[in-house]
């Protein structure tokens, strides 16, 4: 009898309860109409430390050039890997380039600039990485190295002044995490939406979302031709030797 009645009890009370619910939750409409739901994220093992995670194109893991080849010319690339599976530019090798092209991407480059010091400015540790063949992120030994500020590690060459100097001494690994959006352009090649550019230089934010203005030119005002959805990511050989590895991409 007594567990017939509290029985009858926890269905009133069940049933009070879940009408409750049920009310409030009209009150409040269903959470689909006013929250984001989809879509669900793809899954992404990310690598270990600083290695590519399973979505990344490998660009160049120490193994050979197969990614790359000469610009302009496209033949094959005259950069040295040696046994450490590091792979050196400059001294008039020529400049490097992705065989395929890419647009908006998120990008792992690793560099270092030679440990004994030689030239001064803009003539020590230089080299560069283009996004889409025009838009470079300098290169450069920038510790205790005065050079115009426009024109320092990771500017956005003469047209962007890294927030911080975010340098390691010469002779150490360094790393760029670029993250890139390319513009578009109208049918008449004026400009629909221009390029954006964060730039992560050994872990500090040094590029915060930067409107780029145009090709990176030594001299004069940047401007944007017209150019492909997908263009090849270039090394620069600016004449000194600039080590790269671990270099990955991800388009975005
Ligand atoms: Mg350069």
């Amino acid at each position: 009898m007594i567990h017939q009645r509290a029985r009858i009890v926890a269905v009133v009370v069940g049933g009070a309860l879940a009408l409750l619910a049920a009310s409030r939750l009209q009150a409040q409409g269903d959470p689909k109409d006013t929250e984001v739901w989809t879509p669900v994220p793809t899954v992404v093992t990310p690598g270990v430390g600083s290695a590519a995670p399973s979505d990344a194109i490998v660009l160049f893991d120490g193994k050979d050039l197969s990614q790359w080849e000469r610009s302009p010319d496209g033949s094959a690339p005259r950069w040295t890997i040696d046994k450490s599976g590091v792979v050196t530019g400059g001294g008039g090798a020529g400049d490097i380039r992705t065989k395929r092209g890419f647009g908006d991407c998120q990008l792992h480059v690793e560099w270092r600039t030679p440990a004994k010091v030689e030239g001064e400015g803009q003539g020590r540790g230089n080299s560069g990485v283009y996004l889409m063949g025009r838009y470079e992120v300098q290169v450069l030994d920038s510790y205790n190295n005065p050079t115009y500020s426009n024109g320092q590690a990771a500017s956005i060459y003469k047209q962007g002044i890294p927030l911080v100097n975010a340098s390691r001494p010469p002779g150490e690994w360094q790393s760029y995490d670029i993250f890139f959006r390319a513009p578009h352009f109208n049918a008449d090649g004026s400009v629909k939406t221009p390029a954006y550019v964060t730039v992560v230089h050994n872990g500090v934010l040094v590029q915060d979302h930067f409107e780029i203005k145009g090709g990176t030119v030594y001299i004069g005002q940047p401007r944007y031709e017209k150019h492909g959805d997908r263009e090849p990511v270039l090394l620069q050989d600016h004449g000194n030797p600039v080590a790269y590895r671990n270099i990955w991409i991800r388009e975005l």
